[in-house]
Order: C-alpha cells, then structure tokens, then sequence
C-alpha cells in the first residue's frame, strides 16, 4: 500500500493528508488515504464472488484509477481507459481473462508510441461522481451497481479527449484478439 506514495512522490505530487481527496474531491476527512480506504474495502453490497458481478469491480477499479492517476504509473491511464471504452463503447463482455490480453496487447503498442502521454482532466474535474459518494448510496446491491456504473460513466466522459486515443487502441485489440 506503500506503493502510491512513492508513485505521487515520482510524479512530484504532494499528498494532503487531511481534509477532501485532493485529485476527486471526495469530501473525506483524510484526503487520498481515505479514499483508497473506500476503494479497498468498500462496496461489499455487492457479492464479488458471483461472476456475474465481476464487472462491477472492473468499473470500480477504472473510475477510482482515472480518477488517481497521479498515484498509479503512466501506462495505467491507456490500460483502463481502453478497457472501459471496450465495455462501455463496444458491449464487451469483460471477464478476468481479458485484462492480461489487453496488457498484452499495450506491451506491443508502447513500443510503438513510446511517447504517448495520456494526460489527464485537471484536478477534480475527473467527473461528477467519486468513492464517497457510492459508498454514501450504497443502501443495498441494486443501488450500489446503480451508482458504481454511474461513477464509471462519469469518469469515463471526463477522459473524453483521449476517446480517440483509446477507440484505436480498442480496434487493434479486438483485431488482434478476436
Ligand atoms: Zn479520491
């Protein structure tokens, strides 16, 4: 769990240790711990163990990602946009076995752009929803998955300059997998 302070201290972010998350403005006490707190162990309304509901934790993992990418490495951004673009953008029918697939397949296309930066959306402007917010609605499974997909969608729309970016890189996978 050490690792994103590291990750915010190489990106030369400053981590606030009090006060709303500093990157989604979750109205936290505790800033970013909080909401990686959140983000760990949260939203056990819904039951993660029916395969079914394996996409909802795909969506929690995007949004919250997208939403920090300042605490993850640079690549992280193409891996969880694309992936969210290929559920939300092509009906894709994520399961677990698909996401090394696609790490796969960013392995081949970096070496082809080494350069590319997927900047992202300014501080607190990574969409209208974040982790506290679900949390605070996650009354029961219904409305947690209810939230959880608005949350993702939200984040998802934020990146909306990269869309492009991204649909290239949901073709070739498809292409190449499929
Ligand atoms: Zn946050």
């Amino acid at each position: 769990m050490q690792d994103y302070i590291e990750f915010a201290e190489k990106n030369n972010v400053l981590l606030k240790d009090k006060g709303p998350c500093q990157f989604c403005n979750a109205q936290t006490e505790r800033g970013i711990h909080e909401c990686l707190e959140i983000f760990n162990l949260g939203f056990q309304q819904i039951d993660f163990s029916n395969p079914k509901n394996h996409i909802y934790r795909f969506f929690i993992v995007d949004a919250h990602t997208l939403q920090h990418p300042e605490i993850h490495g640079r690549w992280n951004n193409h891996f969880h946009l694309s992936r969210l673009h290929l559920i939300l953008e092509y009906n894709f029918n994520w399961s677990y076995q698909h996401s090394p697939q696609l790490s796969n397949y960013l392995k081949k296309y970096k070496l082809q752009n080494k350069n590319e930066v997927l900047s992202p959306p300014p501080l607190l402007k990574r969409g209208e929803i974040n982790s506290l917010m679900v949390l605070e609605k996650a009354i029961d499974e219904a409305k947690t998955k209810e939230y959880v997909i608005a949350w993702a969608k939200a984040v998802y729309l934020a990146w909306k300059d990269h869309h492009h970016t991204v649909d290239s890189i949901a073709k070739g996978f498809l292409k190449n997998n499929y």
